[in-house]
């Protein structure tokens, strides 16, 4: 088909012309004197994006699932109890993997569709007054349902029975996209790959350990080679890999994090956030549901669109996909044919998002679906136009043209600073919720 694919899964995500560049070369000797510089940059600059001084990021050439392993293994011993919640596809696999690795994980269950129960996580911790439970597992944001969990609210209730379970955050689809603060939120275990908010291919797990995480490390008995922490340490404090690494997703990597670092993580949360309830506003003009119950709760990266009775999502997604040419994501696990998914994390624009939308309503007025073509195109347009920066007069012009029309922009959401990025946002004019 002529034309780009619109690639709307949440993950991998789009890969901008720049990291692509930077991944545009010759392999070279890892193993070279000038190879330290290198990851002497990159180990820095991903502590600042996990919001960590302290944190120790590992980089291994792997996926998220990968290091939801490198994160157990490396701090637990065969039989050690684990506290975790299932609420969708990925914590039901983040839980299987723990149990694959012979821990003996106590299971909260939840519908898909709400976020990690905070007060039963704290019931089962003040219950557990022998300290039995050596890991709370939770996943941050939910991208089979489009629900970000509040993972303060877990470490205050953590803190609030004083137990000293290690906390265990799966932030595959939120670190470099929404607000994560490993620090302030005393997570031990914080995961992630490269294929979301860090707008690369797949091919890189990156997993950081916290100062007591590390502690733990030396008395686990999990079995581990290649994920071993000790090893990765070793060779790292010289600039180096215990083996061969990814070359280029690291040349990758280093350019996603100079351009995450230089719109600055508050923007770029800002910029997923707005881009994400243009998409909802689209939903509601389509009179159809959002699999995430609390509002408050909504997904800044993935949105599921819950499918009206006697609709099974799988067809609107293959319809969109080779009439269209256009990628949705799919139902997951038990939501499979329920919904589909739109992915709006990582290198996206207002105008990208309303092609989406617009082969959305396409593709589901085509499995049957009564909606009304162009409704959720221009709900989301009217609430990007509304939101979009004020910006300064055109070259030559005394004024705007809202100006010379006497109004401001509507919304006033947004401003350009001087740097031209996206600056702190007042309170979303659709939902009221701070951007
Ligand atoms: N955790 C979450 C929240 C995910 O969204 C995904 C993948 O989409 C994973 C874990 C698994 O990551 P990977 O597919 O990179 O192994």
């Amino acid at each position: 088909m002529p034309g780009r694919n619109f690639l709307f899964v949440p993950g991998p995500t789009n890969v901008p012309d720049r990291i692509l560049a930077a991944m545009h070369r010759p392999m070279e000797d890892h193993r070279s004197s000038a190879f330290p510089r290198l990851t002497r940059s990159i180990l820095p600059d991903l502590q600042r994006v996990f919001r960590t001084t302290t944190g120790q990021p590992f980089v291994f050439p792997a996926t998220g699932t990968g290091m939801w392993e490198a994160a157990l293994v490396n701090t637990r011993s065969p039989g050690d109890r684990v506290l975790a919640c299932r609420y969708g596809q990925f914590s039901h696999l983040f839980i299987d993997c723990a149990r694959r690795l012979g821990l003996d994980v106590d299971v909260l269950e939840g519908p898909w569709g709400e976020a990690a129960p905070v007060d039963r996580i704290e019931d089962a911790l003040r219950a557990d007054r022998a300290g039995n439970y050596k890991g709370v597992l939770v996943v941050h944001n939910e991208t089979a349902t489009g629900v970000t969990s509040d993972v303060r609210a877990v470490r205050e209730a953590m803190d609030r029975v004083g137990h000293p379970a290690l906390l265990y955050v799966d932030g595959v689809s939120s670190i470099a996209s929404l607000d994560f603060r490993m620090d302030d939120w005393g997570v031990d275990l914080a995961i992630t790959g490269s294929q979301k908010g860090f707008m690369l291919p797949a091919g890189l797990g990156i997993v950081c350990a916290s100062e007591g995480a590390l502690a733990q490390s030396a008395s686990a008995r999990c079995p581990r080679v290649f994920f071993d922490f000790a090893d990765m340490q070793r060779a790292n404090a010289t600039g180096y890999f215990p083996y061969t690494p990814a070359l280029s997703l690291l040349y990758g990597l280093r350019e996603s994090l100079t351009m995450l670092l230089e719109e600055g993580l508050d923007n770029v949360h800002a910029r997923h956030h707005r881009l994400a309830e243009g998409v909802r506003a689209a939903v509601r003009a389509w009179g159809l549901d959002v699999c995430a119950r609390d509002p408050q709760r909504y997904s800044d990266t993935v949105t599921a669109v819950m499918m009206p009775p006697g609709v099974n999502g799988a067809d609107v997604i293959d319809l969109a996909f080779r009439r269209y040419d256009l990628a949705l994501g799919a139902g997951l696990g038990q939501m499979a044919g329920k919904l589909f998914r739109i992915g709006h994390v990582g290198d996206l624009n207002d105008l990208m998002l309303l092609g989406a939308l617009a082969g959305a309503e396409m593709a589901m007025r085509d499995a049957g679906i009564d909606v009304t073509l162009g409704a959720g195109v221009a709900a989301a347009a009217e609430y990007y136009r509304e939101t979009a920066p004020a910006l300064a007069p055109r070259q030559g012009a005394a004024s705007t043209p809202e100006a010379r029309r006497g109004s401001e922009p509507r919304g006033g959401a947004a401003r350009i600073d001087h740097d031209g990025a996206l600056a702190a946002a007042s309170a979303s004019p659709l939902t009221g919720r701070p951007q």
